[in-house]
């Protein structure tokens, strides 16, 4: 069995034990995909064609526009422009504005990045559950982890399959290290109010 993808930056985040090494590997890969947008991918006729059916959503097409290329940004905005010509034409009934509006909001957040950056975050899912079987270090690190933001910790659950055939201690483990850090981020948060009040003082 091979895994999705390189053990090397899921080592280093998770040996950084921040709160959650996932977001740590999420921005990673997003700063990857949004260089890509700025530079070789606005030459490659794929890449025009998959931002012309998809855009970029509002905060992905942020992170294009702050960088320094803006030509490339301008020159993928607008292949995307002729591709949704459809959505500013006439809207020449009452009853035709719902259906309008649905179409729009639905473009609005369509985004190539968003695409590849989830796919991207599914094998690194797949993998951690795999390295959990296969590696003793990782399973010490995890172990030893301050768990996962509610979002990372909920994809690491449905992608649990890939841990068999230890599915099961995967998910003890991964529900231990969560709900003990949980019980601490409650205990600092209550601890904080409680410095605030002024029956404390
Ligand atoms: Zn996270
Ligand atoms: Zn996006």
């Amino acid at each position: 069995m091979r895994y999705h993808i390189d053990t090397g930056l899921i080592y280093e985040k998770f040996r950084e034990n921040g709160e959650c090494p996932l977001c740590e590997i999420e921005k990673k890969a997003q700063e990857q995909f949004v260089h890509e947008f700025l530079n070789d991918a606005v030459m490659e006729d794929d890449s025009r064609i998959s931002v012309a059916k998809h855009g970029f959503c509002e905060k992905h097409f942020d992170a294009l526009f702050s960088g320094k290329n803006k030509l490339s940004v301008a020159l993928q905005v607008l292949s995307r422009c002729d591709a949704i010509e459809d959505l500013v034409a006439p809207v020449k009934s009452a009853g035709k504005a719902k259906a309008r509006a649905a179409e729009i909001l639905k473009a609005k957040d369509d985004c190539v990045i968003c695409d590849l950056l989830n796919k991207s975050m599914e094998k690194y899912y797949k993998t951690i559950a795999q390295m959990f079987v296969k590696e003793r270090e990782f399973f010490k690190l995890l172990y030893s982890s301050k768990g996962f933001c509610m979002k990372h910790y909920a994809e690491l659950l449905r992608y649990s399959g890939s841990a068999f055939p230890m599915q099961k201690e995967y998910l003890k483990t991964l529900s231990e290290v969560q709900k003990k850090n949980f019980d601490k981020i409650k205990t600092d948060l209550k601890a904080f109010c409680d410095s605030h009040d002024y029956r404390n003082a």
